[in-house]
């Protein structure tokens, strides 16, 4: 196959990663080209909970607290007071998207494609090469424990829009959640229990994803920063690097997370998404929780690794920037040590910072970059990158091959900006 037919990706994040893995396995050749080596970025350092039926964050409770989270530093969600024009038109956007009918839209497209994605997650299981990428998945659960009533009375909600939803929720008290796990002191109440949740170490399942992929046939190229794709309206001839060096193809996907709306605006195309900054904290603990959660006050996830305890979370909206704020990483320790026995005074290991590519809309971005031959866009997953992963991927992989589509795509178009 001569190179101008090949696929060039560009970002091996999650998104890159199985999108190339899904283009293999149609026959396509496939080349990955990286900024980085894989590292540092939101696809290792997440929280790891692949989780279907996850609300959005723009929703209707948010919208009255806008003013709150404007200034309130010690938010979960936080955004700096800055003036960015690009900003308040995505804040405007966001706030549009909290009104209860078009939340209810973006719920009904997230669960659709999170079940579609679910089914590709237990596929992923069951690969047996390398081995460590079965084993980075834990179909496990995860559990949202709270330790206050008013967080009760959510968690019922919750799990009654899921079960409409036909996604599993169990809500159960303090006691039994100590029975099944007595890492979690007696201040939390209750739990809401998500049996369909599978548990992933981000780091490990990206190498094992990256081993795979190249098993497969897949070419991957580090430390190789994209300046621009060589595409006009009828054909599409591959990329050009920082480096001035140029790799044919007849296709190109951008999937570089937050760095895709800068790539797409050199070509006059806009994919608006606001960096939302993220940190995690790895922990060491002697008694750790068995159970992944996320402690639904502070929104701080907690699961158990090889390496230590991640505690991962909080949400800033301070533009692309690698800051580790002191203040929000003391809220990771706070938050989860409010829930969980023994993490006030734990050895901190590692502190990272990373950001989600957020559309205001919550929806990500899959489709073709219009005006552009053969040149397409996966990206915009914010808080649901992993989850969402595989159903991007095929997704794709249909669009690009004309295939009937597993579901309508027209809301994740790149229309709706451009
Ligand atoms: C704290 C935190 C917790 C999270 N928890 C979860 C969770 O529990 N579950 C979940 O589903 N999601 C979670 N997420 C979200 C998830 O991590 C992201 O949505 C997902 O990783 C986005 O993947 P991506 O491949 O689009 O982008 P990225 O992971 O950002 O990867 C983009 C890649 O593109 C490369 N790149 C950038 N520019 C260029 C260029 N010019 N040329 C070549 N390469 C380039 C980068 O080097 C990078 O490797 C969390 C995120 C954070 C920050």
């Amino acid at each position: 196959m001569s190179d101008s037919e090949r696929v060039i990706i560009i970002g091996g994040g999650i998104i890159g990663l199985l999108t190339a893995r899904e283009l293999r396995r149609r026959g396509r050749s496939v080349l990955v080209l990286d900024a980085g080596s894989g590292e540092g970025t939101a696809s290792s350092g997440n929280a790891g909970i692949i989780a279907p039926g996850h609300f959005p964050i723009a929703n209707p409770r948010q919208r009255s607290r806008a003013l709150k989270l404007l200034f309130d530093p010690d938010s979960p969600l936080y955004i700096p007071p800055r003036f960015d024009v690009s900003m308040l038109r995505w804040l405007l956007g966001f706030r549009r998207a909290c009104a209860p009918r078009n939340y209810r839209n973006t719920v009904e497209v997230l669960n659709h494609l999170s079940r579609i994605s679910a089914e590709g997650w237990q596929e992923l299981m069951q690969v047996d090469s390398p081995p460590g990428l079965a084993a980075s998945l834990r179909p496990e659960g995860s559990l949202e424990v709270f330790c206050e009533e008013s967080s009760r009375d959510d968690a019922r909600r919750d799990a009654t829009l899921l079960h409409e939803d036909g996604f599993e929720a169990e809500l159960i008290d303090g006691d039994e959640l100590r029975r099944r796990d007595d890492a979690f002191r007696d201040d939390v109440i209750g739990a809401l229990v998500h049996p369909g949740h599978i548990i992933t170490e981000p780091d490990r399942l990206l190498s094992a994803l990256r081993t795979h992929v190249i098993e497969a046939g897949v070419t991957v190229r580090s430390n190789t920063t994209v300046q621009g794709i060589l595409a006009d309206r009828t054909t599409c001839h591959g990329v050009v690097t920082e480096d001035d060096e140029v790799f044919e193809g007849g296709s190109v996907v951008l999937s570089a997370g937050i760095w895709s709306d800068g790539l797409a605006r050199r070509h006059r195309i806009r994919v608006p998404m606001q960096p939302a900054k993220g940190y995690h904290l790895m922990v060491h603990s002697d008694h750790p929780p068995r159970l992944a959660c996320v402690c639904r006050e502070s929104m701080v996830a907690v699961n158990a690794m090889k390496d230590g305890v991640r505690l991962a979370g909080t949400l800033e909206l301070s533009g692309i920037n690698h800051r580790l704020v002191r203040r929000r990483l003391d809220l990771l320790i706070q938050g989860a040590s409010r829930c969980i026995e023994g993490l006030d005074e734990a050895p901190i290991l590692q502190r990272w910072t990373g950001m989600r590519p957020c559309t205001a809309d919550g929806l990500p971005v899959i489709g073709a970059m219009p005006g552009m031959a053969d040149t397409w866009v996966a990206t915009g997953h914010g808080m649901m990158g992993i989850t969402l992963g595989p159903v991007t991927a095929l997704l794709l992989g249909q669009m690009m091959h004309g295939e009937p589509m597993a579901m309508d795509t027209v809301p994740m178009s790149t229309d709706r900006f451009n």
